[in-house]
Protein backbone atom coordinates (compact mmCIF):
# COMPACT_ATOMS: atom_id res chain seq x y z
CA UNK A 1 0.00 0.00 0.00
CA UNK A 2 1.37 3.28 -0.81
CA UNK A 3 2.17 5.59 2.18
CA UNK A 4 2.63 9.11 0.22
CA UNK A 5 0.50 10.59 -2.22
CA UNK A 6 1.79 13.25 -4.31
CA UNK A 7 -1.17 15.10 -5.64
CA UNK A 8 -0.17 16.93 -8.93
CA UNK A 9 1.94 15.95 -11.70
CA UNK A 10 3.30 18.92 -13.10
CA UNK A 11 7.00 19.55 -12.82
CA UNK A 12 6.89 19.50 -8.84
CA UNK A 13 5.30 16.69 -8.55
CA UNK A 14 7.30 14.40 -10.88
CA UNK A 15 10.26 16.18 -9.53
CA UNK A 16 9.56 15.40 -6.04
CA UNK A 17 8.90 12.05 -7.09
CA UNK A 18 12.39 11.13 -8.56
CA UNK A 19 14.42 13.18 -5.91
CA UNK A 20 12.25 11.10 -3.28
CA UNK A 21 13.51 7.91 -5.26
CA UNK A 22 16.98 9.34 -4.97
CA UNK A 23 17.15 10.14 -1.55
CA UNK A 24 15.85 6.48 -0.85
CA UNK A 25 12.15 5.92 -1.05
CA UNK A 26 10.92 2.62 -1.95
CA UNK A 27 8.85 3.02 -5.56
CA UNK A 28 5.48 1.40 -3.82
CA UNK A 29 5.45 3.54 -1.25
CA UNK A 30 4.61 6.55 -4.00
CA UNK A 31 1.52 7.05 -5.47
CA UNK A 32 1.27 10.19 -8.04
CA UNK A 33 -2.23 11.79 -8.73
CA UNK A 34 -3.39 13.65 -11.17
CA UNK A 35 -7.00 15.00 -12.37
CA UNK A 36 -5.74 15.37 -15.57
CA UNK A 37 -5.10 12.57 -18.45
CA UNK A 38 -1.28 13.47 -20.07
CA UNK A 39 -0.33 14.92 -22.38
CA UNK A 40 -2.66 17.59 -21.09
CA UNK A 41 -2.39 21.24 -21.63
CA UNK A 42 -0.61 23.85 -19.58
CA UNK A 43 -1.13 27.58 -19.67
CA UNK A 44 3.17 28.02 -19.93
CA UNK A 45 5.46 29.75 -22.17
CA UNK A 46 7.68 26.75 -21.57
CA UNK A 47 10.80 28.82 -21.39
CA UNK A 48 13.19 27.12 -18.95
CA UNK A 49 16.25 29.38 -17.72
CA UNK A 50 19.58 27.87 -17.59
CA UNK A 51 19.61 26.47 -14.45
CA UNK A 52 16.22 25.38 -14.89
CA UNK A 53 17.73 23.02 -17.93
CA UNK A 54 20.35 21.99 -15.51
CA UNK A 55 18.00 21.03 -12.81
CA UNK A 56 15.62 19.13 -15.43
CA UNK A 57 19.17 17.30 -16.73
CA UNK A 58 19.76 16.46 -13.03
CA UNK A 59 16.78 14.37 -12.47
CA UNK A 60 15.92 13.45 -16.56
CA UNK A 61 19.31 13.61 -18.34
CA UNK A 62 17.76 11.84 -20.95
CA UNK A 63 15.46 13.96 -21.58
CA UNK A 64 17.70 17.18 -22.20
CA UNK A 65 19.37 16.28 -25.61
CA UNK A 66 16.38 14.36 -26.91
CA UNK A 67 13.63 15.93 -26.61
CA UNK A 68 11.93 16.55 -29.63
CA UNK A 69 9.05 19.52 -28.25
CA UNK A 70 11.88 22.22 -27.66
CA UNK A 71 14.12 25.29 -29.08
CA UNK A 72 16.93 27.10 -27.80
CA UNK A 73 17.55 30.90 -27.06
CA UNK A 74 20.90 32.79 -26.26
CA UNK A 75 19.62 35.46 -23.99
CA UNK A 76 17.03 37.31 -22.45
CA UNK A 77 15.95 40.62 -23.45
CA UNK A 78 14.72 42.99 -20.95
CA UNK A 79 12.97 46.51 -22.75
CA UNK A 80 11.18 49.28 -22.09
CA UNK A 81 10.49 52.71 -23.27
CA UNK A 82 13.73 53.59 -21.08
CA UNK A 83 16.15 51.44 -22.99
CA UNK A 84 16.87 47.91 -23.53
CA UNK A 85 19.57 45.39 -22.42
CA UNK A 86 20.68 41.68 -22.96
CA UNK A 87 20.97 39.48 -19.91
CA UNK A 88 22.92 36.65 -20.85
CA UNK A 89 22.93 33.54 -18.24
CA UNK A 90 25.79 30.66 -18.05
CA UNK A 91 24.11 28.68 -20.49
CA UNK A 92 21.78 28.87 -23.13
CA UNK A 93 17.84 28.41 -22.13
CA UNK A 94 15.05 26.32 -23.16
CA UNK A 95 11.48 26.62 -24.27
CA UNK A 96 9.48 23.90 -24.35
CA UNK A 97 5.56 22.55 -24.89
CA UNK A 98 4.38 22.02 -21.82
CA UNK A 99 1.89 19.31 -22.55
CA UNK A 100 5.26 17.15 -23.94
CA UNK A 101 7.76 18.12 -21.20
CA UNK A 102 5.09 17.03 -17.80
CA UNK A 103 4.01 13.78 -20.12
CA UNK A 104 7.88 13.00 -20.76
CA UNK A 105 8.49 13.55 -16.92
CA UNK A 106 5.48 11.36 -16.12
CA UNK A 107 6.84 8.72 -18.36
CA UNK A 108 9.78 8.69 -16.28
CA UNK A 109 7.93 8.01 -13.10
CA UNK A 110 5.63 5.54 -14.25
CA UNK A 111 9.48 3.44 -15.88
CA UNK A 112 10.37 4.06 -11.73
CA UNK A 113 8.21 1.62 -10.82
CA UNK A 114 5.71 4.39 -9.13
CA UNK A 115 2.23 3.96 -9.41
CA UNK A 116 -0.30 6.73 -10.96
CA UNK A 117 -3.74 7.32 -11.16
CA UNK A 118 -4.68 10.26 -14.06
CA UNK A 119 -7.89 11.18 -14.33
CA UNK A 120 -8.39 11.33 -10.67
CA UNK A 121 -9.48 14.94 -9.54
CA UNK A 122 -8.81 15.60 -5.13
CA UNK A 123 -11.65 16.86 -3.76
CA UNK A 124 -10.34 17.74 -0.42
CA UNK A 125 -8.09 16.57 2.35
CA UNK A 126 -8.15 15.83 6.03
CA UNK A 127 -5.05 15.71 8.30
CA UNK A 128 -5.68 13.94 11.16
CA UNK A 129 -3.45 12.89 14.11
CA UNK A 130 -1.64 9.50 12.77
CA UNK A 131 -3.20 9.86 8.76
CA UNK A 132 -4.45 12.08 6.18
CA UNK A 133 -7.59 11.45 4.57
CA UNK A 134 -7.68 11.91 0.60
CA UNK A 135 -11.16 12.37 -0.50
CA UNK A 136 -11.77 11.42 -4.36
CA UNK A 137 -14.72 9.30 -5.81
CA UNK A 138 -14.09 7.45 -2.26
CA UNK A 139 -11.55 8.31 0.65
CA UNK A 140 -8.07 6.82 1.17
CA UNK A 141 -5.99 6.92 4.21
CA UNK A 142 -2.32 8.15 3.28
CA UNK A 143 0.63 8.80 6.13
CA UNK A 144 1.86 11.77 4.19
CA UNK A 145 -0.51 13.77 1.35
CA UNK A 146 2.34 15.77 -0.46
CA UNK A 147 0.32 19.08 -2.44
CA UNK A 148 2.09 19.80 -5.89
CA UNK A 149 -1.26 20.73 -7.22
CA UNK A 150 -0.11 24.08 -8.47
CA UNK A 151 -1.70 27.80 -8.23
CA UNK A 152 -5.14 26.67 -7.17
CA UNK A 153 -4.01 24.10 -4.83
CA UNK A 154 -6.88 22.33 -3.18
CA UNK A 155 -4.29 20.73 -0.34
CA UNK A 156 -3.57 23.61 0.89
CA UNK A 157 -7.08 25.46 1.52
CA UNK A 158 -8.01 21.88 2.96
CA UNK A 159 -5.54 22.29 5.31
CA UNK A 160 -5.93 25.57 6.04
CA UNK A 161 -2.60 26.84 4.27
CA UNK A 162 -3.50 30.60 3.12
CA UNK A 163 -1.88 31.44 -0.14
CA UNK A 164 0.09 34.29 -0.44
CA UNK A 165 0.04 36.71 -3.32
CA UNK A 166 -1.61 35.57 -6.54
CA UNK A 167 -0.99 36.80 -9.77
CA UNK A 168 -2.93 36.98 -13.21
CA UNK A 169 -1.91 35.86 -16.85
CA UNK A 170 -3.03 35.81 -20.20
CA UNK A 171 -1.40 33.93 -23.19
CA UNK A 172 -2.18 33.19 -26.39
CA UNK A 173 -0.29 32.09 -29.67
CA UNK A 174 0.84 34.70 -32.31
CA UNK A 175 2.40 34.90 -35.84
CA UNK A 176 4.65 37.52 -37.06
CA UNK A 177 3.22 39.43 -39.69
CA UNK A 178 5.51 42.82 -40.35
CA UNK A 179 8.06 41.59 -37.45
CA UNK A 180 11.01 39.94 -37.96
CA UNK A 181 11.66 38.35 -34.70
CA UNK A 182 15.04 36.93 -33.51
CA UNK A 183 14.20 33.18 -32.39
CA UNK A 184 17.04 33.02 -30.38
CA UNK A 185 15.90 35.89 -27.62
CA UNK A 186 12.99 35.70 -25.16
CA UNK A 187 11.46 39.21 -24.57
CA UNK A 188 10.60 40.45 -21.25
CA UNK A 189 9.03 44.02 -21.75
CA UNK A 190 7.87 46.33 -18.97
CA UNK A 191 5.37 48.66 -20.36
CA UNK A 192 2.76 47.52 -19.05
CA UNK A 193 4.49 49.07 -15.85
CA UNK A 194 3.82 52.83 -17.39
CA UNK A 195 0.37 51.69 -17.91
CA UNK A 196 -0.05 50.35 -14.34
CA UNK A 197 -0.16 46.77 -14.36
CA UNK A 198 2.45 45.67 -11.61
CA UNK A 199 4.24 43.01 -14.58
CA UNK A 200 5.86 43.20 -17.86
CA UNK A 201 4.63 41.39 -21.47
CA UNK A 202 6.78 38.62 -23.34
CA UNK A 203 7.38 37.54 -26.20
CA UNK A 204 8.77 33.84 -26.76
CA UNK A 205 9.37 31.65 -29.85
CA UNK A 206 6.85 28.74 -29.23
CA UNK A 207 8.01 25.21 -30.32
CA UNK A 208 5.04 23.51 -31.55
CA UNK A 209 5.72 20.28 -31.87
CA UNK A 210 3.48 19.43 -34.58
CA UNK A 211 4.96 22.26 -36.72
CA UNK A 212 7.01 19.89 -39.00
CA UNK A 213 10.89 20.49 -39.03
CA UNK A 214 10.45 23.40 -36.00
CA UNK A 215 12.11 21.01 -33.32
CA UNK A 216 15.45 21.95 -32.34
CA UNK A 217 16.47 23.44 -35.19
CA UNK A 218 16.37 27.16 -33.24
CA UNK A 219 15.94 29.42 -36.12
CA UNK A 220 12.43 29.36 -37.25
CA UNK A 221 10.59 32.38 -37.29
CA UNK A 222 7.20 30.33 -36.75
CA UNK A 223 4.93 30.66 -33.78
CA UNK A 224 5.42 32.45 -30.88
CA UNK A 225 3.79 33.37 -27.68
CA UNK A 226 2.75 36.46 -26.23
CA UNK A 227 1.56 37.31 -23.27
CA UNK A 228 1.20 39.19 -19.87
CA UNK A 229 1.66 38.84 -16.33
CA UNK A 230 0.17 41.01 -13.45
CA UNK A 231 1.99 40.43 -10.75
CA UNK A 232 -0.03 41.52 -7.81
CA UNK A 233 -3.23 40.29 -9.38
CA UNK A 234 -4.66 43.63 -9.69
CA UNK A 235 -5.53 44.10 -13.39
CA UNK A 236 -9.27 42.89 -14.71
CA UNK A 237 -8.58 39.80 -17.19
CA UNK A 238 -10.36 41.74 -20.10
CA UNK A 239 -8.15 44.90 -19.63
CA UNK A 240 -5.03 42.01 -19.71
CA UNK A 241 -6.18 40.36 -22.94
CA UNK A 242 -6.81 43.74 -24.63
CA UNK A 243 -3.84 45.06 -23.44
CA UNK A 244 -1.98 41.88 -24.84
CA UNK A 245 -3.79 42.45 -28.32
CA UNK A 246 -2.65 45.76 -28.48
CA UNK A 247 0.82 44.79 -27.87
CA UNK A 248 0.96 42.02 -30.57
CA UNK A 249 -0.55 44.85 -33.23
CA UNK A 250 2.19 47.03 -32.38
CA UNK A 251 5.09 44.58 -32.42
CA UNK A 252 3.77 43.25 -35.62
CA UNK A 253 2.21 40.22 -34.24
CA UNK A 254 -1.16 38.46 -35.82
CA UNK A 255 -2.97 36.27 -32.88
CA UNK A 256 -3.28 32.69 -34.01
CA UNK A 257 -5.19 31.21 -30.98
CA UNK A 258 -8.86 31.88 -31.04
CA UNK A 259 -8.43 33.44 -27.99
CA UNK A 260 -6.21 34.73 -24.96
CA UNK A 261 -6.69 31.89 -22.58
CA UNK A 262 -5.83 32.86 -18.69
CA UNK A 263 -4.47 31.45 -15.48
CA UNK A 264 -3.17 32.57 -12.32
CA UNK A 265 0.18 32.41 -10.52
CA UNK A 266 1.00 31.67 -7.34
CA UNK A 267 4.14 33.73 -5.69
CA UNK A 268 6.80 32.56 -3.30
CA UNK A 269 6.59 34.68 -0.41
CA UNK A 270 9.02 34.11 3.28
CA UNK A 271 5.82 34.47 5.40
CA UNK A 272 3.51 31.24 3.33
CA UNK A 273 3.27 28.35 5.54
CA UNK A 274 3.61 25.41 3.64
CA UNK A 275 3.84 22.29 6.26
CA UNK A 276 1.29 20.90 8.64
CA UNK A 277 1.65 17.13 10.11
CA UNK A 278 1.16 14.84 7.64
CA UNK A 279 1.21 17.54 4.71
CA UNK A 280 3.40 19.41 2.66
CA UNK A 281 3.63 21.76 -0.04
CA UNK A 282 5.96 21.93 -2.95
CA UNK A 283 5.98 23.50 -5.98
CA UNK A 284 4.12 26.44 -7.32
CA UNK A 285 1.48 25.74 -4.69
CA UNK A 286 4.17 26.36 -1.89
CA UNK A 287 5.06 29.51 -4.47
CA UNK A 288 7.16 30.95 -7.39
CA UNK A 289 9.15 33.25 -8.28
CA UNK A 290 7.49 37.00 -7.34
CA UNK A 291 9.44 38.90 -10.05
CA UNK A 292 8.49 37.26 -13.37
CA UNK A 293 7.11 34.02 -12.42
CA UNK A 294 9.49 31.75 -13.55
CA UNK A 295 7.81 28.88 -12.17
CA UNK A 296 9.13 25.56 -13.46
CA UNK A 297 13.11 25.72 -12.02
CA UNK A 298 11.63 26.78 -8.62
CA UNK A 299 9.12 24.40 -8.59
CA UNK A 300 11.95 21.48 -9.00
CA UNK A 301 14.46 23.17 -6.24
CA UNK A 302 11.52 23.43 -3.84
CA UNK A 303 10.63 19.94 -4.48
CA UNK A 304 14.39 18.86 -4.03
CA UNK A 305 14.46 20.32 -0.14
CA UNK A 306 10.77 19.05 0.26
CA UNK A 307 11.36 15.40 -0.79
CA UNK A 308 14.72 15.10 1.40
CA UNK A 309 12.86 16.76 4.23
CA UNK A 310 9.89 13.78 3.79
CA UNK A 311 12.56 10.84 3.48
CA UNK A 312 13.96 12.63 7.02
CA UNK A 313 10.47 12.71 8.46
CA UNK A 314 10.06 8.91 7.34
CA UNK A 315 13.42 7.83 8.50
CA UNK A 316 12.72 9.04 11.97
CA UNK A 317 8.94 7.77 12.16
CA UNK A 318 7.63 11.41 12.65
CA UNK A 319 4.61 13.28 11.13
CA UNK A 320 6.13 17.02 11.51
CA UNK A 321 9.16 18.19 9.62
CA UNK A 322 10.30 21.02 12.01
CA UNK A 323 11.04 24.10 10.62
CA UNK A 324 10.28 23.27 7.00
CA UNK A 325 9.70 27.02 5.47
CA UNK A 326 12.55 28.34 7.43
CA UNK A 327 14.86 25.80 6.93
CA UNK A 328 14.03 26.01 3.14
CA UNK A 329 14.82 30.15 3.67
CA UNK A 330 18.25 29.02 4.57
CA UNK A 331 18.77 26.57 1.40
CA UNK A 332 19.88 28.45 -1.77
CA UNK A 333 16.88 28.68 -3.69
CA UNK A 334 15.37 29.76 -0.85
CA UNK A 335 17.24 32.72 -0.59
CA UNK A 336 17.30 33.48 -4.34
CA UNK A 337 13.55 33.58 -4.37
CA UNK A 338 13.15 35.45 -1.28
CA UNK A 339 15.70 37.83 -3.29
CA UNK A 340 13.09 37.95 -6.24
CA UNK A 341 10.42 38.38 -3.33
CA UNK A 342 12.38 41.75 -2.54
CA UNK A 343 12.58 42.62 -6.15
CA UNK A 344 9.22 42.53 -6.81
CA UNK A 345 7.53 44.44 -4.09
CA UNK A 346 9.89 47.16 -5.11
CA UNK A 347 9.14 46.67 -8.77
CA UNK A 348 5.49 46.32 -8.39
CA UNK A 349 4.92 48.36 -5.25
CA UNK A 350 4.49 52.11 -3.76
CA UNK A 351 7.31 53.44 -6.62
CA UNK A 352 7.44 51.49 -9.58
CA UNK A 353 8.32 53.90 -12.10
CA UNK A 354 11.59 54.87 -9.83
CA UNK A 355 12.00 50.92 -9.90
CA UNK A 356 11.99 50.63 -13.26
CA UNK A 357 14.54 52.99 -14.08
CA UNK A 358 16.86 51.79 -11.06
CA UNK A 359 16.66 48.27 -13.31
CA UNK A 360 17.11 49.96 -16.43
CA UNK A 361 20.35 52.39 -14.86
CA UNK A 362 21.78 50.00 -12.23
CA UNK A 363 25.42 49.99 -13.90
CA UNK A 364 26.40 47.01 -11.21
CA UNK A 365 23.14 44.89 -12.72
CA UNK A 366 23.81 45.76 -16.07
CA UNK A 367 27.70 44.45 -15.79
CA UNK A 368 26.04 41.53 -14.15
CA UNK A 369 23.33 40.88 -16.95
CA UNK A 370 25.67 40.93 -19.81
CA UNK A 371 28.67 39.11 -18.07
CA UNK A 372 27.32 35.51 -19.37
CA UNK A 373 28.64 34.42 -15.98
CA UNK A 374 25.35 34.48 -13.70
CA UNK A 375 22.26 32.59 -13.63
CA UNK A 376 18.77 34.54 -13.62
CA UNK A 377 16.83 34.84 -10.77
CA UNK A 378 20.49 33.28 -8.58
CA UNK A 379 21.63 36.71 -7.69
CA UNK A 380 21.22 36.53 -3.61
CA UNK A 381 25.13 35.91 -3.45
CA UNK A 382 25.50 39.79 -4.94
CA UNK A 383 23.42 41.38 -2.42
CA UNK A 384 25.56 43.62 -0.54
CA UNK A 385 27.54 44.42 -3.92
CA UNK A 386 24.52 45.24 -5.64
CA UNK A 387 23.61 47.42 -2.76
CA UNK A 388 26.60 49.08 -2.36
CA UNK A 389 27.04 49.74 -6.05
CA UNK A 390 23.40 51.37 -5.96
CA UNK A 391 24.35 53.82 -3.25
CA UNK A 392 27.14 54.91 -4.55
CA UNK A 393 25.22 55.21 -7.86
CA UNK A 394 22.95 57.62 -5.98
CA UNK A 395 25.09 59.33 -4.06
CA UNK A 396 27.14 60.63 -6.96
CA UNK A 397 24.23 61.61 -8.59
CA UNK A 398 24.00 58.85 -11.56
CA UNK A 399 20.46 57.87 -10.38
C1 LIG B 1 0.56 32.13 -18.73
C2 LIG B 1 1.69 31.51 -17.93
C3 LIG B 1 2.98 31.50 -18.48
C4 LIG B 1 4.03 30.91 -17.76
N1 LIG B 1 5.27 30.87 -18.33
C5 LIG B 1 6.29 30.27 -17.68
C6 LIG B 1 7.56 30.13 -18.31
O1 LIG B 1 7.77 30.51 -19.45
N2 LIG B 1 8.56 29.53 -17.60
C7 LIG B 1 8.37 29.08 -16.32
O2 LIG B 1 9.33 28.58 -15.71
N3 LIG B 1 7.17 29.18 -15.72
C8 LIG B 1 6.12 29.74 -16.37
N4 LIG B 1 4.88 29.79 -15.77
C9 LIG B 1 4.72 29.20 -14.44
C10 LIG B 1 4.69 27.67 -14.53
O3 LIG B 1 3.80 27.25 -15.53
C11 LIG B 1 4.25 27.06 -13.19
O4 LIG B 1 4.84 27.76 -12.13
C12 LIG B 1 4.63 25.60 -13.09
O5 LIG B 1 3.85 24.83 -13.98
C13 LIG B 1 4.41 25.10 -11.65
O6 LIG B 1 4.59 23.70 -11.61
P1 LIG B 1 3.75 22.83 -10.55
O7 LIG B 1 4.09 21.43 -10.86
O8 LIG B 1 3.95 23.38 -9.20
O9 LIG B 1 2.22 23.11 -10.91
P2 LIG B 1 1.42 22.76 -12.26
O10 LIG B 1 2.32 22.69 -13.41
O11 LIG B 1 0.29 23.74 -12.29
O12 LIG B 1 0.87 21.31 -12.00
C14 LIG B 1 -0.15 21.07 -11.06
C15 LIG B 1 -0.84 19.77 -11.42
O13 LIG B 1 -1.79 19.48 -10.39
C16 LIG B 1 -2.97 18.98 -10.98
N5 LIG B 1 -4.07 19.29 -10.06
C17 LIG B 1 -4.51 20.49 -9.66
N6 LIG B 1 -5.54 20.37 -8.83
C18 LIG B 1 -5.76 19.04 -8.68
C19 LIG B 1 -6.71 18.27 -7.95
N7 LIG B 1 -7.65 18.86 -7.19
N8 LIG B 1 -6.65 16.93 -8.03
C20 LIG B 1 -5.70 16.32 -8.80
N9 LIG B 1 -4.80 17.00 -9.53
C21 LIG B 1 -4.82 18.34 -9.46
C22 LIG B 1 -3.08 19.72 -12.30
O14 LIG B 1 -3.86 18.97 -13.23
C23 LIG B 1 -1.62 19.83 -12.72
O15 LIG B 1 -1.22 18.79 -13.58
C24 LIG B 1 3.81 30.36 -16.47
C25 LIG B 1 2.51 30.37 -15.92
C26 LIG B 1 1.47 30.94 -16.64
C27 LIG B 1 0.08 30.93 -16.03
Amino acid sequence: MPRIAVVGAGPAGTSFVLHALRAGVDPSDLVLLDRARFPRPKLCGGALTWRGTELIREIAPELVPHERARMETTHLRFRCDLGDFEVREGGGQWLYDRAHLDARLLELVRDAGVEVREGTAIKGVEAGTDSVQVRTRGTERFDWVVGADGARGVVARSVGLAPGIVGRLVEAVYEPTDADPNPRELIFDFDPIRDGIPGYAWIFPYPKPEVAGQANTGTHAGLYKLGIMDGRGVAAGEDLRAWTDAFAERNGYRRVDTKLAGWPEHYYSHRTRAHVPGVLLTGEAWGIDPLLGEGIAPSIEISRYAAGRLKEALDAGVRTIPRYEKTFRKTEPGQNLRFQERLADLLYGKSPDRWLKVLFSHRRMLELAAAGTEAYGRLEKHTWMLTRSYAWQLLTGNL
